[in-house]
């Protein structure tokens, strides 16, 4: 499962949970590989991932979106429908638990499926924005997210804010600035970030990834290598909902 060995894995498991436990300032960071087992796919899997699909890509960025929000809103929404309806795994339980238990200070999450918060997670930080509402590109006003929907039902896309402007959602497209959760992430580790456990992040979307050098030690629980494995003090090599988990249980055991 894990292609480590049985007793070197629950030796580096061990270890993982030791440094939860004696961080006095813990954190998770989060990737598209933390709602796989949600039914969510990832960008970068080979087969199941989204980008290899050039043409999604090139949608995806701001400037597509203002030059044809009707194709934009037409391609995304049955995307985002499956986002919204996932249900969170045990990967996103186990977050929501270690924080419960005092070990984890919140999650910045690269996501924008809300899965966290489904979770139970209470202090995250959503950096690349979410799909709880939708904001309007003239006055920043926001709308609900069925506001596209609907439009897309009765033919009426682009979905437009009272005063006219076009509604957009409130995600990072490529190309655009980040959202302010990034910065308020990036504040609150700089006072201080013991230990970054990484969950399911290939780690080579920027400036996401800039994130974890802000941390002293990192455990990454990944199914693939990162280009962080090498200065990891841990690294948990498979499935983030069998191996979150098990880790719960190891910080719970000692
Ligand atoms: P990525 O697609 O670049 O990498 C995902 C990583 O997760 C890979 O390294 C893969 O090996 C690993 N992975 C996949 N399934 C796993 C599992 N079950 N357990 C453990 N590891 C697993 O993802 P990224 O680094 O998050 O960057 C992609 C960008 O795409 C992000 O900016 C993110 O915002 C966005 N995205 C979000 C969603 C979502 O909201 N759920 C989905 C797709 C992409
Ligand atoms: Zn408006």
């Amino acid at each position: 499962m894990t292609g480590q060995s049985d007793a070197r894995f629950e030796d580096l498991l061990d270890r993982a949970a030791r440094l939860l436990r004696e961080a006095s300032r813990a954190y998770a960071f989060t990737g598209a590989g933390v709602s796989t087992e949600s039914g969510i796919p990832d960008f970068r899997s080979p087969g199941t991932g989204l980008w290899p699909n050039p043409e999604l890509l090139a949608l995806a960025t701001g400037d597509a979106f203002r030059r044809d929000p009707v194709r934009f809103y037409r391609t995304f929404i049955p995307q985002w429908l499956k986002y919204r309806e996932a249900e969170p795994n045990p990967a996103h339980r186990a977050l929501a638990e270690l924080e419960a238990m005092g070990k984890l200070a919140g999650v910045i999450t690269q996501n924008i499926d809300g899965l966290h918060r489904k979770a139970g997670s209470r202090t995250v930080w959503e950096v690349h924005g979410h799909l709880r509402r939708l904001v309007c590109s003239d006055c920043r006003a926001d709308a609900p997210f069925e506001t596209a929907t609907e439009a897309l039902e009765k033919e009426t896309l682009p979905p437009r804010c009272t005063c006219g402007g076009v509604l957009r959602p409130d995600v990072v497209l490529f190309g655009e600035a980040m959202a302010p959760d990034y910065e308020r992430a990036f504040a609150v580790l700089r006072q201080g970030c013991d230990l970054m456990l990484v969950v399911g992040s290939s780690l080579t979307v920027y400036p996401a990834a800039f994130l974890v050098e802000l941390a002293r030690d990192l455990v990454i629980v990944n199914r693939d290598p990162t280009p962080y494995d090498d200065r990891a003090a841990v690294v948990l090599r498979g499935k983030a909902g069998e191996i979150l988990p098990r880790l719960v249980a190891a910080v719970k055991a000692a």
